[in-house]
């Protein structure tokens, strides 16, 4: 079986998206399959992978699948590729020890959030993370960071708002709480969207 076969059955990854309607909206006319041209093997390190894929996969933007596969698309920025390699690599850490990362941002104070406790009018529109998809949901004081799709009649994978929503208030928020700015500085939208996100990035 090839690598990104034997990631799917591990993760289901790609049925998940295909089930969720924005989600497969999201994708729609994107491939996601292996380059001719596995140009990267060189940057490997020992016990990981890297497969190159189509230029759209996923819209274009690198990820993890399990169990040590960095994914990136094909024509990614050379001069891109060293800080994002670091940056799967950590997603990598996070696939081997799951406990040690999910015991750090409890540690730090995020509260691990049930898939029930989001209401489904925002469940739905929840871009799917390849590197989140073990422990979706989080929440900061109270607050869970939800990547949104913009539009809901036409979802694109590049195009998602971080939302804030409030477990106890029932509303969402595009202010950051001042609690994660005071814990961990001004970040990009993208690295607040999950603990493991964040760690990747910082
Ligand atoms: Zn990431």
């Amino acid at each position: 079986m090839d690598l990104l076969s034997s990631a799917e059955a591990l993760d289901g990854y790609r049925k998940k998206c295909m089930d969720s309607p924005l989600n497969f909206l999201a994708r729609k006319g994107y491939i996601y399959q292996a380059w001719m041209d596995q140009y990267l093997k060189s940057y490997e390190k020992e016990g990981e992978r890297i497969v190159v894929v189509n230029p759209d996969a996923e819209g274009g933007l690198p990820h993890t699948r399990p169990p040590n596969i960095i994914v990136i698309p094909a024509y990614y920025p050379k001069h891109m590729l060293e800080e994002t390699l670091r940056h799967e690599r950590v997603h990598i850490e996070q696939r081997k020890f799951p406990h040690t990362w999910e015991a750090r941002a409890i540690q730090d104070g995020w509260v691990k959030v049930e898939e029930s406790q989001i209401p489904e009018s925002l469940l739905k529109r929840v871009r799917l993370n390849p590197d989140t998809i073990g422990s979706r949901f989080w929440a900061w004081d109270g607050w869970v960071p939800l990547p949104l799709f913009v539009r809901e009649d036409r979802p694109n994978i590049k195009d998602t708002m971080l939302r804030w929503y409030s477990l106890k208030e029932g509303i969402t928020s595009s202010a950051t709480p001042a609690s994660f700015t005071k814990k961990y500085g001004v970040v990009i939208d993208s690295a607040k969207e999950h603990p493991f996100e964040l760690w990747a990035y910082i």
